[in-house]
């Protein structure tokens, strides 16, 4: 009998070794791409993780290919042949984020503004033909800057732009919401462990293999101070979205004229150097960072304040840092709160 129990013992032992030289580490799959003007780059992990990375790039692929204004063919360009001419009827997706964006429009007092499309063409940020226009000029296209003037029918689905030569861009949240959508393709192969980077949009899903939270870096707008980063995030089921003026810009007697528009000014925004903003949902995240950038730490503060479910770490040109909000309590940042560092402008 003792004899039967030993050899019991023993088997279970055996199988217990077995099963557990049987789990394996989660299969990694990475790949990059570059999509939407930016890097977009997926780590996933999980059984499946090589096809749920090349389903979430086409998914990407399929988004840039809809909003790209740049891209004669996409639905976004044809809402702005049409400005001033007709109503265009687009798919779901392009609805849903035009209503989310007029949405922020109004809760950021118009910082936020898909209809900026004529400034960014007129500033050629980040293309061959960058200048730096007169007041006239600017003067003369924000005449065509109001998100007012997009007239949205939910029942038809259409877009009209009411003005001749008004002009979307979804540059400021088109990135955040492949981001997400890349996030749920990713959940339908069974993947619980993943990063995906598109430009500032991040989104850290799960825990890495290790079991330890993601730690996102957010990069200090001047490295050539010896900083390479502001602050370090540790994150689980969290999206992090940067704006900054490093992105795109270019210098012109010594001023640095970049890609993020203040609508009220028409000219690049300069009340902060880089808005980042922790949520849950990316494409939300992605018009926020674009907000805050414009509205400057005061206002930007007040505005995650009214939020709650969103956190921002804000830094200005004197490189002081504030933060606001939610998801927050990990941060570990560089410098103390509100203290001026040795950033330059
Ligand atoms: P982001 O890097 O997310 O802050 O987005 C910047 C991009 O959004 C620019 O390249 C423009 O295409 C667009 N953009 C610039 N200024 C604004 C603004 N005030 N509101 C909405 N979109 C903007
Ligand atoms: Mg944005």
């Amino acid at each position: 009998m003792r004899k039967t129990t030993m050899k019991v013992a023993v088997l279970l032992v055996l199988t217990v070794i077995w099963l557990s030289g049987c789990k394996r580490a989660p299969k990694e799959a990475h790949r990059t791409e570059f999509l939407m003007d930016t890097t977009i780059t997926i780590t996933a992990y999980g059984s499946q993780s090589e096809q749920a990375v090349e389903a979430a790039f086409a998914e990407m692929r399929r988004l840039a290919d809809l909003m790209n204004a740049n891209d004669s063919n996409s639905e976004v360009a044809l809402i702005n042949k049409n400005a001033g001419l007709k109503p265009v009827r687009v798919s779901p997706e392009t609805f849903k984020l035009l209503e989310m964006s007029l949405e922020y429009s109004e809760l950021s007092n118009g910082a936020f503004d898909v209809t900026v499309r004529p400034l960014v063409e007129l500033w050629g940020i980040g293309k061959k033909d960058k200048y730096v226009p007169s007041e006239d000029e600017i003067q003369q296209v924000l005449k065509l800057v109001d998100y007012r003037k997009i007239i949205l029918d939910p029942q038809k689905r259409t877009v009209f732009l009411s003005v001749p030569g008004m002009g979307i861009d979804l540059g400021g949240v088109a990135k955040g919401y492949a981001a997400d959508q890349a996030k749920e393709v990713l959940k339908k192969y069974k993947v619980n462990s993943a990063l995906i980077g598109a430009g500032g949009n991040i989104w850290a899903m799960g825990v890495r293999p290790d079991g330890q939270k993601w730690r996102i870096g957010i990069r200090h707008p001047r490295p050539e101070t010896g900083n390479q980063l502001m602050a370090v995030l540790p994150c689980q089921d969290v999206t992090v979205v940067t704006s900054g003026d490093y992105e795109r810009y270019f210098v012109r007697d010594g001023m640095r004229y970049h890609h993020i528009f203040d609508p009220r000014t028409g000219r690049p925004a300069n009340k902060l150097i880089s808005a980042t903003v922790v949520g849950t949902n990316s494409a939300e995240a992605d018009i926020l960072s674009t907000a805050l950038f414009v509205l400057g730490a005061e206002q930007g503060q007040t505005l995650i304040g009214k939020l709650e479910h969103a956190g921002a770490v804000l830094m200005t040109p004197e490189s002081q840092v504030f933060k606001a909000g939610s998801h927050l309590s990990e941060l570990e940042l560089v410098y103390e709160e509100g203290k001026t560092s040795d950033a330059r402008r």
